[in-house]
């Protein structure tokens, strides 16, 4: 969410003649997008700003912004901890970078509900694949989460922007698209999620369609059902878990037990057998015994992902869990997080080397970034394949290829003849 508001921001500033730099000595303008999700990243954020405070007395013409959930969350404190911050934007302001002179206050953080109208020209990343958005914000409020608080109530986009937006990239020689929401299965446009993914299935020159993330609580029959009958998305789902233990999902107000977890698992996989599924866990949650610990490294070895992100737990301010009496010591997470890293990367090693001498589906996106390789790419299910190729591959090309290695993070396989 926070790549695609950079795209965002940086194509505002080059619409009104702002040049990128590499060099922050030369910028006049220097964005920061922060992200608040856990303290880890706000204390780089503040350290990275530390740096800027020089630069900004040496040359006080330079003007310096702050976006994202930082900025939203803090507003007016950034200020007064940094006073050289020239602006604050706040994550449903970004149309503000149109015009930073014009703006009457130094801080820009109300709810907007324009936000869902905004079609400024982006800079994107990358050429093949593009990040979509299709909604903003979040009601769940799981209660270790800011992001309803940094990022407002549900807000979704009509179906008719959202396709534009990918027939436009499709004209461009996008081949993948990635949709973006918080929770997708909320999506309330004109359509339901399963039937936008229709839509957006028979768009032509989109071979690839993926979305980030899913509740579990409201994964619908009918987006199980889409796995494996739309041709173009892709068979790889990430669904948080956050705990084995049911105990502690409630306390998370998770709104789902481990159990139904579990059963929803066995529906995705009955329905589409191959389907990759990657999942969140978060490590010392309060309160979290070494019994509900266990439960989660049982629910890993039960499930298998195909691969994790893990969370050491991070109190939040204003947050319900971070009032709960029993925050665990340092150690402790510390500890549970390395034993379920450990599980998991045996895991994910164990279920790579299952696709040794099979053929998947490679789209070819980018020189490797590996020495010894000339390609990188990823399957349909998300995996990096890194390619030997003796003639040149044109990106974008979508191979069926051979897997003759596999590691703990990626592929390795050799085409004779693209
Ligand atoms: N909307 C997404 C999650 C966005 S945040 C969803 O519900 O799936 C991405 C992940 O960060 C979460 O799934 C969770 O595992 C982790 N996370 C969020 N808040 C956290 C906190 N306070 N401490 C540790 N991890 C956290
Ligand atoms: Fe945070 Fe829960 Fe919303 Fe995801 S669904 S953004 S974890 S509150």
């Amino acid at each position: 969410m926070n790549d695609r508001d950079s795209e965002r921001i940086a194509g505002i500033l080059e619409s009104e003649g702002y040049l990128n730099t590499d060099k922050v000595v030369d910028a006049d303008l220097i964005v920061v997008n922060t992200c608040s999700i856990r303290q880890k990243a706000e204390d780089k954020f503040f350290s990275q700003l530390g740096r800027f405070k020089g630069l900004k007395k040496r040359r006080p013409a330079l003007k310096i912004a702050v976006a994202g959930c930082i900025a939203q969350q803090m507003g007016m404190a950034i200020i007064k901890r940094a006073p050289y911050v020239d602006y604050v934007v706040g994550t449903q302001n970004i149309h503000a970078f149109k015009d930073l002179n014009a703006l009457n206050s130094q801080i820009i953080t109300e709810d907007n509900p324009q936000i869902l109208e905004l079609n400024f020209r982006s800079k994107r990343k990358n050429t093949l694949k593009a990040l979509v958005n299709i909604m903003y914000g979040c009601n769940n409020f799981c209660s270790y989460c800011i992001v309803p608080f940094t990022r407002g109530r549900e807000k979704s986009r009509a179906s008719e922007d959202i396709i534009n937006e990918i027939k436009e990239l499709a004209n461009k020689g996008y081949k993948e698209v990635m949709l973006l929401g918080q929770n997708v299965n909320s999506y309330k446009g004109d359509v339901s999620f399963a039937g936008l993914l229709r839509y957006i299935d028979s768009i032509e020159g989109i071979e690839r369609i993926r979305f980030m993330t899913s509740h579990p609580k409201d994964l619908s029959d009918d987006l199980i059902e889409a796995f494996g009958r739309l041709k173009k998305l892709c068979e790889h789902i990430h669904l948080p878990l956050q705990s084995g233990s049911s105990r502690i999902l409630q306390l998370m107000n998770r709104k789902y037990t481990y159990e139904e977890y579990l059963e929803k698992i066995q529906r995705l996989r009955g329905r589409c057998p191959d389907i990759a599924i990657t999942s969140d866990i978060i490590a010392g949650f309060p309160g979290e015994t070494e019994e509900d610990h266990n439960l989660t490294l049982k629910a890993l070895k039960d499930i298998e992902f195909d691969g994790l992100f893990t969370f050491k737990y991070s109190p939040r301010a204003g947050t319900a869990a971070s009032r709960l009496p029993e925050q665990l010591d340092e150690d402790t997470k510390d500890r549970r997080l390395q034993e379920i890293n450990t599980l998991q990367d045996e895991i994910t090693e164990k279920k790579n080397k299952r696709l040794i001498d099979s053929y998947l589906e490679v789209l070819i996106e980018s020189p490797s970034d590996r020495a010894g390789f000339d390609f990188m790419g990823r399957t349909r299910t998300n995996k990096i394949v890194y390619v030997n190729s003796k003639n040149s591959i044109p990106y974008g090309s979508i191979l069926k290829i051979q897997i003759k290695k596999a590691n703990r993070h990626s592929l390795e396989a050799d085409v004779e003849r693209p």
